[in-house]
């Protein structure tokens, strides 16, 4: 398995992290990628994957809900790390993307955020790692805009019809822990949607699946997202397993 969308440099996993990856290699965790969600965060998740080099992989992007009046010097720094020559260690740009959610305040700044951000991911040739909550449309519509982008919506919990048009778009779906909640209509959704498309992971600390729900949570309890999906796609766990690790490193080229 491995973890598209993880936050280890968060600091609930500080203590132990030794053993704590120890025991996600253990529970077939073959890789993590983790995303960056603003300026403060550079430095931890670059230090976390430096740490763990050839297992952790560092991503570098401004969060929707971080952006602010001061976005444009924000990108500007963030810029200049990411072309720095330690920047060639970047596997994506993420995340980045839309969230009306909570507030719409800077709704024009995030989407100019959003395309800035794009353009950094089609100069380098990387891939995305989309958030967007409750702007779908907003959020397609700047990524139609430009061709030629790879990417992941992570985080996918939306209609069939969203995620046929997301993977029509060229883009996978990053599934985690949301697939196994109570209520969760997810798993009728993805029936008509290619496993190809599909990866796997766990947007820790949050998200934690059932039957750890509202715990920290870990790479390795993806196992309980996999078993969902091979009910869904009516084969076996190794097989969504390989699929979903193979669709990993073609889309992050690792
Ligand atoms: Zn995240």
């Amino acid at each position: 398995m491995i973890d598209t969308h993880c936050h280890i440099d968060d600091p609930q996993y500080a203590d132990g992290l030794d053993a704590f990856i120890a025991e996600q290699k253990a529970g077939g965790v073959e890789k993590i990628l983790v995303p960056g969600v603003n300026e403060a965060s550079i430095e931890p998740v670059r230090e976390v994957c430096n740490r763990f080099r050839g297992y952790l992989y560092p991503a570098i992007g401004l969060h929707p809900e971080e952006v602010k009046e001061d976005y444009k010097e924000v990108l500007d720094r963030m810029e200049d790390e990411l072309y720095s020559k330690a920047g060639a260690d970047y596997i994506a740009i993420g995340e980045i993307g839309l969230d009306y959610h909570f507030d719409t305040t800077f709704k024009q700044q995030q989407q100019a955020a959003l395309r800035r951000q794009i353009s950094w991911a089609i100069d380098k040739d990387l891939p995305l790692m989309i958030h967007s909550r409750d702007a779908t449309e907003d959020c397609l519509n700047i990524l139609s805009k430009t061709s030629g982008i790879r990417g992941v919506m992570h985080c996918f919990s939306g209609s069939r019809e969203i995620a046929e048009r997301i993977v029509k778009m060229g883009l996978y779906l990053g599934i985690g822990g949301v697939i196994t909640f109570k209520n969760c209509k997810l798993a009728e959704h993805l029936g008509s949607i290619s496993l190809e498309r599909i990866v796997l992971e766990t947007d820790a600390p949050y998200m934690a699946p059932v039957p750890n729900r509202g715990k920290r949570n870990e790479s390795r309890w993806m196992s309980y997202v996999v078993q969902k999906l091979a009910d869904v796609y009516g084969c076996s766990e190794e097989e969504i397993d390989r699929q979903t690790t193979e669709n990993a490193k073609r889309l992050f080229n690792i």
